[in-house]
């Protein structure tokens, strides 16, 4: 596999350049383009995987400090391809062995298998993935302030007095998940409004553009699904939840009782938000890795993630077709 979990430090280049490399290699099916720049001039890269005529959208690296998921979303949409451009011959090769084995097949099988549900996903859809929103905070979490290019930018973040390992803003100091406009959404600061971030703007002309049947949007904080939306309709939450029940089903994650869709004091103004009331269309925010991990996250946790990410990307996709 070309993206590598064993390599510590994933930064931002690598992830970029893998993305070059995984759509030269997978030219077929998988195209990468960019879709706006941060704000200390990174390009935010979306890929485009399959070749249905329905789109679904998978985000993350929202938050700096949540480091996992990128590398494991780079890695599903490896994983994927691969499966789908060596579908028909991994079914060829099964009946083959099949007919002349007196072994059972039971691993080659479910490979197959997989392989099929893949298949069929990826011509039913085409996931729009954006592994990385906010480049400059996953920098920053990463590597430290000195990542950041721009002078004025890195001292207004040295200014916040925050340890670089916890930082979840984008490099202007600023929560992108409750920079969206939404009912929720509420001014932290007298000059602050929604969709003031390059960031925040790249993903709603990819929300407008594409129109998608659904959304999931990974982050890092205790194994959990967020589905309820106190602002949207009973039906829309009744899908919310027939959706998240499957999910957990791949992933033994909990889900989050409707009262604490928000915290105590903070506001809304999350991606999820403003897809749900747009487009009344499901979003779910999947929040990956133990609750007591700390930052920076163990890289350990990129396997096991994956293993579940995988499936429920797969699950989502057959859900809301
Ligand atoms: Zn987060």
């Amino acid at each position: 596999m070309l993206v590598n979990f064993d390599e510590a430090d994933y930064s931002y280049d690598k992830l970029k350049s893998d993305a070059s490399e995984l759509s030269k290699q997978y030219d077929s099916i998988l195209q990468c383009v960019t879709i706006g720049r941060s704000h200390d001039n990174r390009d935010i890269i979306l890929l485009k995987l399959g070749l249905g005529k329905k789109y679904m959208i998978c985000c993350s690296g929202v938050h700096g400090r949540e480091t996992i998921n990128p590398i494991v979303l780079m890695r599903i949409i490896e994983y994927y391809a691969d499966l789908y451009v060596n579908h028909k011959e991994t079914k060829q090769n099964l009946k083959h062995m099949l007919l002349n084995s007196s072994q059972h097949l039971g691993a080659e099988y479910e490979k197959m298998l997989l392989g099929a549900c893949i298949y069929e996903l990826l011509q039913t859809f085409t996931i729009l993935f954006i592994p990385l929103l906010n480049p400059d905070g996953y920098m920053i979490s990463l590597n430290g302030f000195d990542s950041i290019n721009n002078p004025e930018l890195k001292s207004k973040c040295l200014a916040l007095k925050l340890p670089h390992q916890d930082w979840k803003a984008n490099a202007r100091g600023v929560d992108i998940n409750r920079n969206f406009p939404s009912r929720l959404w509420k001014p932290k600061n007298p000059e602050d409004y929604a969709a003031s971030e390059n960031e925040t703007q790249a993903l709603i002309s990819v929300f407008h553009h594409y129109r998608s049947k659904g959304f999931l949007d990974f982050h890092s904080r205790g194994k959990q699904i967020y589905y309820y939306r106190k602002e949207m309709i009973n039906r829309y939450n009744e899908r919310q939840l027939l959706i998240a029940n499957r999910l957990i089903k791949h992933t033994n994650y909990e889900l989050v009782p409707p009262d604490l869709e928000i915290d105590p004091g903070d506001s809304g103004g999350n991606t999820v938000h403003y897809f749900s009331e747009h487009f009344n269309k499901p979003a779910l925010t999947i929040e990956t890795v133990d609750e007591e991990a700390s930052f920076p996250l163990d890289i350990a946790n990129r396997e096991p993630t994956f293993h579940e990410l995988r499936m429920v990307i797969l699950e989502f996709g057959s859900l809301i077709i």
